[in-house]
């Protein structure tokens, strides 16, 4: 464990909070110590109050912060001393801890305390640093982890039997703490994780990783560290409609669609190839708040009905022996391990997905290390259970109003680089879709960047290379849930007379075939997205209303749309829903540059901002303006409507 303090970044941070924004995310910014949200860390701190008299405020990590990026607003500032007498107390319930918690903050609008404040104001020290290292929950997740603990640190920490967290360990703390050698360095929470601290953000910090550095040297003598595996990832791809298909069961158990990320890395593999992974995998998470994010255990293989009975037997037996009446939570897996997939994480965002299978790494490697010291031995199922079902934790998870309309989905835009196709891309990433963008101009891997895009470069006239991108899309986010068929040529405008046939097959085998052959292999996937799903054909003003010197545009457009209209037709059975928009006269695209918009608005006798607007309606259509039909196309207001053509176009004379 190396310490990533360095003298000259500290010196940039001055007051004593600052010195606490700095410590936290060094903390933050090393997975070994804590993942996402994990860990708390504060800072007791003497302020003068508005009469300027002198008090003390805890400033301790708001519940839900990351430490990784935290700031000093990131911290809520607590009266020390009322926190620290709520330890006094026999007795505290959860709604009571929040609401003193809450009524003793002295800047409105902070974010709530972290459920561990009470125990940070009862510690002496100015800092105060807890993670989940996994060395040590490596090591007190065994049969003899308090022993081991002590053959470790002697008398320099403080060993605390596992607690739930909140009032009832800033209890058992305050109780240990009367007795504590005034030497102590830290305190270790077996099941759970450490506590160090000391004067300054420099000593609490360095203490941390001279504590949890003991516990790695441990595991290292014994042979219990590195415990990365070798398998050997397969040669060929995944079946796309399998990875489908699972996700679907996940999303249905789960009542929303999920993303689902697959790690098959050589560590994931040669765990989810032990022959005892059914055994070790069911040994639960390292620390309690853990279980939020991955649940108790994962799903072995894909019997998703049988993991789910198995989650309503648990939920029976542990709710009947807790107080308060329980609502269960979704019974979704949101791990699956199986040999041909490797490690498949769930979440309702790709960053939920990806926080699930960054725990789930790093739970693998806890279980390994506790099995090579002689077994793992987590919490139990009902201490857990009271984990999972904790408001205080659940709080942790909810976000502020309703997710936007395609969260959890995924959308295939081609022709994604350039104009309506880029401004699609755009719409469903603003609706919380997962988009994946194809393009032949390799402008479109770039176009975003972050973890809901994915761009990838391809001719969609080559099958071969559309079955790649198509099976990069699933393992990638785990289905198909919409499909924009955008992509498309125009061809120089030409009079039937001179029209060359190779020039019309051309422009039918990109407009239409191609277009047809990409509908028929995201097919096996769109019927198992699990809203149903959906495809959006961009069409032509010319289907409808085809133009002089356009026939093989047109007709390309119209044998699309007629192949769409089938679609509809045979695919609706399966929930498919085919629609097509017929767009005219958008002029921020690729087609109309190189002056061809002023020539065309000169041979009307019009300006280019007349001749932009030359509709029924008067305005101005752009890129955008198809961008969000086709998005709405895709939501929930067109749930009921399949087959449909819309114009969108200001109005046309001749379509209306
Ligand atoms: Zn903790």
């Amino acid at each position: 464990m190396n310490s990533l303090w360095k003298e000259v970044d500290a010196a940039q941070y001055t007051t004593l909070l600052q010195q606490r924004v700095y410590s936290s995310r060094l903390l933050g910014s090393d997975p070994s110590l804590v993942l996402h949200g994990g860990g708390n860390t504060s800072v007791k701190i003497t302020e003068p109050d508005v009469f300027g008299v002198d008090r003390e405020i805890l400033y301790v990590k708001g519940s839900g912060a990351d430490l990784a990026v935290i700031d000093e607003q990131g911290f809520t500032p607590l009266e020390l001393d009322h926190v620290r007498r709520l330890a006094s107390l026999d007795r505290l319930s959860d709604p009571d801890m929040v609401r003193e918690l809450a009524a003793h903050c002295i800047r409105p609008g902070a974010p709530a305390a972290s459920i561990e404040a009470i125990l940070h104001a009862i510690i002496p020290h100015r800092f105060v640093d807890h993670t989940h290292a996994d060395a040590i929950v490596s090591l007190t997740n065994t049969a003899n982890g308090a022993k081991r603990i002590a053959e470790i640190y002697g008398d320099d920490v403080l060993v605390i039997p596992y607690v739930m967290p909140g009032f009832a360990l800033a209890k058992a703390c305050a109780e240990a703490l009367k007795n504590a050698s005034p030497n102590i360095k830290g305190i270790v929470l077996l099941h759970h994780g450490i506590f160090s601290f000391g004067d300054s953000a420099k000593e609490s910090y360095g203490n941390m990783i001279a504590l949890v550095s003991r516990a790695e040297e441990y595991l290292v003598a014994r042979g219990a560290w590195s415990v990365v595996g070798s398998a050997v990832p397969p040669t060929s791809p995944p079946n796309v409609a399998a990875i489908a298909r699972l996700r679907h069961t996940i999303s249905q158990w789960a009542r929303r669609p999920m993303i689902m990320r697959m790690f098959s890395d050589p560590r994931s593999l040669s765990f989810a190839r032990r022959p005892d992974v059914a055994t070790l995998a069911q040994q639960g998470p390292s620390t309690p708040d853990h279980i939020i994010r991955t649940k108790r255990a994962p799903l072995i293989g894909r019997d998703a009905e049988g993991y789910v009975l198995e989650y309503d037997r648990y939920f029976e037996h542990c709710s009947a022996r807790v107080s308060t009446p329980l609502t269960a939570l979704d019974p979704a897996p949101r791990i699956v391990i199986d040999p041909d997939f490797g490690i498949c994480a769930a979440g309702r965002t790709v960053r939920e997905a990806d926080i699930v299978g960054d725990i789930y790494a790093h739970t693998i490697d806890n279980i390994l290390r506790s099995t090579a010291l002689g077994g793992c031995v987590p919490l139990t199922e009902q201490e857990l259970f009271e984990i999972e079902y904790w408001d205080l934790e659940q709080a942790k998870l909810r976000s502020s109003g309703a997710p936007p309309a395609l969260t959890g989905e995924i959308a295939v835009v081609t022709g994604a680089a350039s104009g309506i196709g880029r401004a699609c891309v755009a719409a469903l990433l603003a609706r919380g879709a997962v988009v994946a963008g194809i393009d032949v101009n390799p402008d479109v891997s770039a176009m975003h960047d972050r973890p809901e895009y994915l761009g990838i470069t391809c001719d969609l006239t080559d099958d071969t290379a559309v079955a790649h991108a198509l099976s990069t899309i699933v393992q990638r986010y785990g289905g198909i849930d919409m499909l924009v068929a955008n992509a498309g040529i125009f061809p120089p405008a030409i009079k039937l007379a001179e029209l060359r046939a190779s020039e019309l097959q051309r422009t039918m085998y990109v407009n239409s075939d191609s277009a047809f052959s990409l509908m028929q292999q995201c097919y096996p996937m769109l019927r198992l997205a699990p809203r149903y799903g959906r495809i959006v054909i961009v069409g032509s003003r010319n289907v409808p209303a085809p133009g002089p010197g356009v026939a093989a545009y047109s007709a390309s457009k119209a044998a699309l749309t007629q192949l769409a209209r089938v679609a509809a037709l045979e695919w609706g059975a399966d929930g498919i829903r085919v629609n097509v928009v017929h767009p005219h006269g958008i002029f921020d695209t690729g087609i109309w540059k190189d002056g061809i918009l002023e020539q065309r608005a000169e041979q009307y006798g019009m300006t280019v901002a007349q001749y932009k607007k030359r509709n029924v309606l008067g305005v101005e259509v752009v890129s955008r303006d198809v961008a969000e039909l086709v998005a709405e196309l895709c939501g929930p207001a067109f749930a009921k409507i399949t087959g449909a053509q819309i114009p969108i176009d200001g109005g046309n004379d001749r379509v209306i």
